[in-house]
């Protein structure tokens, strides 16, 4: 039969950069130019991520199989569908986007969006014409000029969304709630700038709110933002969902619970399982609660370009076949994979006058060396294999924007707020480096002796109480106290650090002529691996165990820090900025049960800030063998 064959020109002001976000984002265009929601016939998808879709067009059933998008980031993106149920045969859409425009506008960019359409029967070759030759002509028209008008305000998402649809009372609900959450104390202008994106964002937008990426719009601190958010959840503005992205495409499935996440995930895309890892694979984000407003939940475009926006070009090329693509890309690191062939070739985009363009995909893989590319670079994809290959060149860097379970976890105000989060019994998630403090207040014993009781118990809460206060304040968490001692974490070396020696300062001067505490305090970072323990989020391994030991080498008035911890950067530089007044001195410890027979440790000491207890020993070598 007849293939159809349409071309739309339109001339845009927002240049192809600005309008990519909208433009690839296949599944928003597709909702917003009226196509039918879509189902996935099955969850695993095809050779070559090709997927059988389902949908229904007036009450006629259509089914076909989408081959895999391809791209090359910000130009042009195409798919090819092969139907086997519906009056269609085969479709085909490219749409090109070339900087400039025929105005003259130099700025703009001339977007060309081409349909290729075979009808199977007569239903086709009456429905074409008017489908897609005159009511998608119309509302692909009226599309474009509106995201031409958001690229060109800055807009990435459709966020100019007039006639919001609130559930009812929802409206309402939304004020009070926001009201209330200011009065118990939270940012009011980043409260107000989230009633206004509740307001305002459309419902895909809204299904997935990430923290980051508005605090980064609003130009508000990270930190407030996403407490603020936290504290919106518990007023009942907002929900909380754990996303999980797999390593490959960073796509995935959501929870709404950390319960229901597992250490082992499947990804049904790349037909990979994938280790679970609360630094890589978890992010927190947010959707509205349903009280207020619905969050979309069809899907009306699986694939598109904008699933995975690290992707920079995807291309399927057939057995033994080479393509050219042109691509410009930020400097850095790159990888190049296929779906079916294992590992993947290193790529580094620079300067360089020893460029190698010519990518070759070898039935036995990739070459270990990393290959420099030019940043603006014809790139030649060579497929030396048998088989077709799906090729994807994407960025490596991890997405900035993530708030990732491992951060999250970390927060004091998520701890306290949502203190039943925790993982399923028996489940362990790798979180990645955690910095761990164990504190012990010195000499409690006599503490009760000398003040009595019931003085020095209160003594002791207050000082818990100062010790959550001044952790939360430099980004930790506290994890659990054992009798005296606190264990608490820290995404970063330098605010544990930071955070003990306030809390010395603090307990050491005490108000109205109290008795100053010492603090015994020791601070050690690695790999950590989360756990649930008496129903919360707990931490366990020998970085857990290692820290927990040095606090023994303090005498309660200096912290005592590994070597791990010595040598970060952050910590290196707070140590040896003369404003801090502050010395490390090193010493070494023996240490029983673990691998390395002496342990290098560092004391880290304020020489006179304050009136300090000098009648403290330093605890004697038996001390270090003692177990636990
Ligand atoms: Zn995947």
């Amino acid at each position: 039969m007849h293939e159809f064959h349409y071309r739309w020109e339109f001339d845009l002001k927002s240049s192809p950069e600005q309008l990519w976000p909208l433009v690839a984002d296949t599944n928003r265009f597709n909702r917003d130019t009226g196509v039918p929601s879509v189902e996935m016939v099955n969850l695993q998808a095809g050779r070559n991520a090709r997927r059988l879709l389902r949908l229904s067009a007036f009450g006629i059933p259509v089914e076909w199989e989408e081959q895999p998008f391809e791209w090359v980031r910000p130009h042009r993106f195409g798919v090819v569908r092969r139907y086997s149920k519906g009056p269609i045969s085969e479709l085909r859409v490219r749409v090109e986007l070339t900087p400039g425009s025929a105005g003259g506008n130099s700025s703009g960019c001339k977007l060309v969006y081409e349909v290729w359409a075979k009808p199977k029967n007569l239903i086709g070759l009456i429905a074409i014409p008017i489908q897609i030759g005159l009511i998608s002509a119309r509302s692909f028209s009226h599309t474009l000029s509106q995201y031409d008008e958001l690229a060109k305000q800055g807009h990435t998402m459709s966020s100019g969304n007039k006639n919001a649809q609130f559930v009812h009372g929802g409206r309402e609900r939304l004020l009070n709630l926001s009201q209330r959450a200011v009065a118990q104390g939270s940012n009011d202008e980043i409260v107000a700038l989230l009633v206004d994106y509740l307001e305002n964002a459309d419902e895909l937008a809204l299904a997935r709110i990430r923290p980051y990426e508005l605090a980064r719009k609003w130009d508000q601190p990270r930190r407030a933002v996403l407490e603020t958010f936290l504290c919106a959840t518990r007023a009942g503005i907002l929900d909380l969902q754990w996303s999980l992205m797999c390593p490959l495409c960073r796509g995935g499935g959501s929870t709404e619970s950390l319960k229901e996440v597992a250490s082992q995930v499947h990804c049904p895309g790349c037909n990979i399982d994938f280790k679970v890892n609360f630094e890589q694979s978890v992010e927190l984000t947010f959707r509205p609660n349903p009280s207020i407003r619905e969050a979309e939940r069809e899907i009306f475009c699986i694939g598109g370009p904008q699933v995975m926006p690290h992707v920079m070009a995807q291309q399927l090329l057939p057995a033994g076949q080479s393509r050219s693509v042109n691509v410009t890309l930020e400097p850095g690191r790159y990888r190049l994979r296929t779906v079916s062939l294992p590992g993947w070739q290193h790529l580094i985009a620079g300067e360089t006058d020893e460029a190698n363009n010519r990518l070759r995909a070898m039935p036995d893989g990739w070459s270990s060396a990393e290959i420099a590319i030019t940043r603006d670079a014809e790139l030649i994809f060579d497929n030396a294999t048998d088989d077709e290959q799906l090729f994807i060149l994407e960025r490596t860097a991890w997405n900035d924007d993530a708030a990732t379970a491992a951060e999250v976890t970390a927060l004091q105000m998520f701890r306290d707020l949502f203190a039943t989060e925790a993982l399923r019994p028996g489940e362990q998630i790798s979180v990645g480096t955690l910095t761990v403090l164990f504190t012990d207040l010195k000499n409690s014993t006599r503490l009760y002796r000398e003040i009595g009781d019931a003085t020095a118990f209160g003594r002791v809460m207050n000082h818990f109480d100062v010790l959550k206060q001044v952790i939360a304040e430099h980004n930790g968490a506290m994890v659990k106290t054992i009798g005296d001692a606190v264990m608490a974490v820290f995404r970063q070396p330098a605010w544990a650090l930071k955070a003990m020696l306030d809390a010395q300062r603090d307990l050491a001067r005490p108000p109205d002529s109290m008795q100053p505490l010492h603090l015994k305090a020791g601070l050690h970072m690695g790999p950590c691996i989360a756990v649930t323990l008496n129903d919360r989020l707990d931490y366990f391994g020998s970085t857990v165990n290692m820290a927990a030991r040095l606090e023994g080498q303090s005498t309660g008035d200096d912290v005592i820090i590994s070597s791990a911890i010595y040598n970060d950067p952050a910590v290196r530089d707070f140590l040896n900025d003369p404003a801090n007044g502050l010395s490390a001195s090193r010493f070494e410890m023996p240490l029983k049960g673990f691998d390395e027979e002496r342990f290098s440790l560092w004391r880290v000491t304020e020489p006179h800030p304050f009136e300090r207890n000098r009648n403290v020993e330093m605890p004697g070598e038996t001390d270090l063998f003692a177990d636990g």
